[in-house]
């Protein structure tokens, strides 16, 4: 059992509802959630109630029911998109709604199910929520995420307990990367953090360093130059009418894309990484004019081959982050199999897509202004830890001046 739970629940779904979606008065959120989570639907409705929401839509998921679908359902059903769920997005859309997404699926749902009724659903559900999508991505609503401990989720996490064990053990591991105690404060401690993000973003970019040089002990030796326009981003986000939102709690990074064809030198991965439920470990990768150009893995190389080869893009770095070494996640020490956690254990690349809004106007450009900026394309986003304790950044700016950016595994100011 865990102490105070209620009160735990309680202050995680108004922080949630509060610093996460920052429900104005008068919004229609919406929640989505599976049935096995349902209490912390309930709470934060009630919170969303208490911020002056007009009505909270929630919609109900199961995992169970999902995998029935999937295995008795037609063939033709999963090439059709109902028209009453597009009609409900453009209806939320519409309206702003913001959304808010409790997670807390078996990481083995789809476990036996045949792929292509998988893909031919992701294909057919993508193209029509796109625009809902697209619009989530470049902030138009407040949006964040809630995650629900269910036993096939947290037996995975927790390999050697079982049952309500270890049920509890990852609620406690979530509460505490959460920064909720049971004091009620939580919403106060996220303020504080989301302004010490913002002020470190802001010193990064005054600096608009030219490149950053990683080394640390395992052999990292690697130089990674930024776009003439790139942005540090983290913490916070602000919607066209200006409501600040927070749309990943727990968020400990600082983030930017690193020039696609700017990356030289040999980065060992400092975590195992867990690529569709099998890990990768002990890996390091070598770079040529930003090109992956050789790989090695002790353990589970012809996954992290699999994945680099997915596309073209697939091959560069597509996002460089910042996280101290002695985050709360890392502190667990622990894999959550859920990169709402996970990527904020440590520093951070990722090869793979980069964010278009980690370049100044990067989000109004065409894909080809998009690359010609610096920033990467690819369907593949893949975020592999590299932050170790003795890891050590140092940037240089235009006029080539060297700034300790990261000392001993953390930031340097
Ligand atoms: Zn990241
Ligand atoms: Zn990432």
């Amino acid at each position: 059992m865990i102490e105070n739970f209620d009160a735990k629940l309680n202050e995680y779904a108004r922080l949630l509802v509060e610093v996460g979606m920052n429900v104005q008065p008068g919004q229609t959120p919406r929640i989505s959630c599976p049935v096995d989570c349902a209490p912390l639907a309930r709470l934060c409705a009630a919170a969303c109630y208490d911020r002056g929401a007009r009505e909270v839509v929630v919609d109900w998921n199961d995992d169970e029911l999902a995998r029935m679908k999937y295995l008795r359902a037609e063939e033709a059903v999963f090439g059709e998109y109902p028209p009453y769920q597009k009609a409900k997005l453009d209806w939320l859309l519409e309206k702003g709604s913001p959304n808010l997404a409790i997670i807390g699926s078996d990481p083995e749902m789809l476990k036996g199910v045949e792929p292509k009724r998988i893909q031919t659903w992701q294909r057919v559900a993508g193209s029509n929520s796109k625009a809902y999508y697209d619009a989530m991505d470049a902030g138009k609503f407040q949006w964040s995420i809630g995650a629900y401990p269910t036993p096939a989720w947290a037996e995975k996490a927790f390999s050697d307990l079982k049952g309500q064990a270890a049920i509890d053990a990852l609620w406690d591991a979530i509460f505490d990367v959460c920064r909720v105690t049971g004091d009620g404060k939580a919403t106060d401690r996220w303020r504080e953090h989301i302004e010490a993000t913002a002020r470190r973003c802001e010193i990064l970019n005054g600096y608009n360093f030219v490149s950053l040089h990683y080394t640390n002990s395992l052999g990292t030796d690697l130089t990674v130059q930024l776009p003439e326009n790139h942005v540090w981003e983290g913490g916070a986000e602000d919607t066209a009418e200006g409501v600040r939102f927070v749309a990943n709690i727990p968020t400990e990074e600082i983030f930017t894309a690193p020039r696609w064809d700017g990356v030289d030198g040999r980065v060992y991965g400092a975590m195992p990484l867990a690529l569709d439920g099998n890990l990768v470990k002990d890996f390091y990768l070598d770079f040529r004019g930003g090109r992956i150009v050789d790989v090695h893995a002790e353990q589970g190389i012809e996954f992290l081959r699999h994945s680099i080869d997915l596309d073209e893009g697939s091959h560069y770095l597509g996002e460089a982050a910042l996280v101290p070494y002695d985050s709360p996640i890392r502190k667990k020490g622990i894999l959550f199999y859920e990169t709402l956690f996970d990527e904020n254990a440590s520093c951070h690349l990722a090869f793979g897509s980069s964010y278009p809004t980690c370049v100044k106007g990067g989000a109004d450009m065409d894909e080809a202004a998009q690359k010609a900026a610096g920033l990467n394309q690819s369907i593949n986003h893949v975020d592999f830890m590299v932050g170790t304790e003795d890891l050590s950044i140092v940037g240089t700016t235009h006029d080539g001046k060297e700034v300790p950016v990261f000392v001993g595994g953390s930031f340097a100011f």
